[in-house]
């Protein structure tokens, strides 16, 4: 692929290589390349397997409750075309649907992925499972499989982030999970990564490494995508369904951007559609307080593949900081820093307050407590719909529940 001319399909990605344009890759110790190969071969066996393809079918459906609901957001309609009346276009305000992955059991988009990775790993025969983890949710959707399929899981969380999220860690410890927290580095999601690839590396023959979005050494990016793309698959027939026709406008937050690239994914090469990818601006871009890869960093190398970071000066990286746990990582995936260098995906940005605002405008107007996460690319769905025509169809992906974030808000509203 070259770089930055357009191919004639953007779906095709990422090479032989695992690069996406001048990103991806495979950026890791010699011990683990066969470990790598021996993935990426059984993941391509597997894929065309159709005992394979049937289990992950069956449990999506029966134990992770997919088809989730395309939901016709009225009154988030109305709101947004009342901003625009307010704004003096009262013929605007696009027509607004959310993709309702909060369903899901464990209560986001997580599980669509960890259930493909932890099927995997039992057709390889690893019986001991290992995951880094944030703010826990990843962690929970992995001690949750490994749970139902009676296997080992470790996992390892920043000891910052096993003060912080307390509820996920007691979650994770119930599922049996062990969780081992991270000291070294500022003790938080970049360490903990460090750490579960040098456990891979010294474990390689029974460990498999589940990560949790589209970001790792190839293949994990686009495995990772391959497995999220359900969400955008079914968003596809539920809109032909719903409307006789394709979406105009997607919509989705990003932290590494696993549920992104699964939204977006099977749109890419519908080039009328709009698409846009909501990054975490914190307390604004300016601040240097923010999570925003894209917009506020640069590229470099880290966990195994090349894309944009959050780096200092002399290259360290830098922590990311978010009100949503679940967008402070510093990279994002690098099917998103391709998409971002030749432009087919607008990488915007929605700070803290802007989040809080838009969440309690979902709970009030739908009765639907979103997580932070999401309500980031809710908060941009409040800017753009208003500017849009009354036909137009916008697909937001609400992509977690708000449960976990409760005492965040809280916390916060609490201060004002
Ligand atoms: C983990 C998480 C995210 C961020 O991860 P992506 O890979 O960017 O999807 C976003 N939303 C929710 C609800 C999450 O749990």
């Amino acid at each position: 692929m070259n770089a930055l001319t357009r191919p004639n399909s953007f779906r095709t990605g990422p090479d032989e290589n695992g690069m996406f344009g001048l990103f991806g890759g495979r950026f890791v110790a010699e011990t683990l390349m066969p470990l790598i190969l021996e993935l990426q071969q059984a993941y391509e066996d597997a894929k065309k397997d159709p005992k394979f393809i049937d289990e992950m079918a069956f449990m999506l459906k029966h134990y992770v409750g997919r088809p989730s609901p395309l939901y016709f957001a009225e009154r988030m309609t109305e709101k947004c075309r009342q901003i625009a009346a307010e704004a003096g276009h009262p013929e605007l305000g696009a027509k607004i649907y959310f993709k309702r992955d909060e369903l899901n059991h464990t209560g986001a988009h997580k599980v669509n992925n960890v259930l493909g990775q932890i099927l995997l790993a039992r057709r390889m025969g690893k019986k001991r499972i290992i995951a880094e983890t944030g703010a826990g949710q990843h962690g929970v959707a992995t001690a949750t499989l490994c749970a139902r399929y009676g296997l080992e899981c470790i996992v390892y969380m920043g000891a910052v982030d096993v003060e912080r999220q307390k509820p996920n860690v007691f979650r994770m410890k119930m599922l049996g999970a062990k969780v081992v927290p991270v000291v070294s580095g500022s003790k938080t999601l970049k360490d903990a990564m460090n750490d579960a690839l040098r456990d891979w590396v010294t474990n390689v023959e029974t460990t498999f490494y589940c990560i949790g979005t589209v970001a790792g050494p190839h293949p994990y990016p686009a495995m990772v995508r391959d497995f999220q793309s359900v969400i955008g698959k079914e968003t596809r027939e539920q809109m032909m369904e719903a409307e006789g026709r394709l979406p105009d406008s997607l919509i989705a937050a990003i932290g590494g951007g696993s549920n992104a690239m699964g939204l977006f994914h099977p749109f890419l090469d519908d080039e009328q559609i709009e698409i846009y990818g909501v990054e975490a601006a914190g307390h604004g871009l300016s601040s240097g307080l923010h999570a925003a890869s894209l917009t506020g960093g640069r590229p470099g190398v880290l966990h195994g593949n090349r894309t944009y970071l959050l780096m200092d000066d002399d290259g360290q990286i830098k922590d990311a900081h978010s009100i949503s746990a679940g967008l402070d990582y510093p990279g994002i995936g690098p099917e998103h820093s391709w998409l971002h260098d030749i432009k087919r995906v607008q990488y915007i940005s929605a700070t803290d307050d802007e989040a809080l605002e838009a969440f309690q405008a979902c709970c009030a107007l739908e009765g639907i407590i979103p997580a932070l996460e999401p309500a980031h690319a809710l908060a941009k769905v409040m800017q753009i719909a208003p500017t849009k025509p009354r036909d137009h169809l916008m697909v937001m992906n609400l992509c977690g529940r708000g449960d976990k974030d409760i005492f965040t808000v809280a916390e916060y509203l609490g201060g004002m």
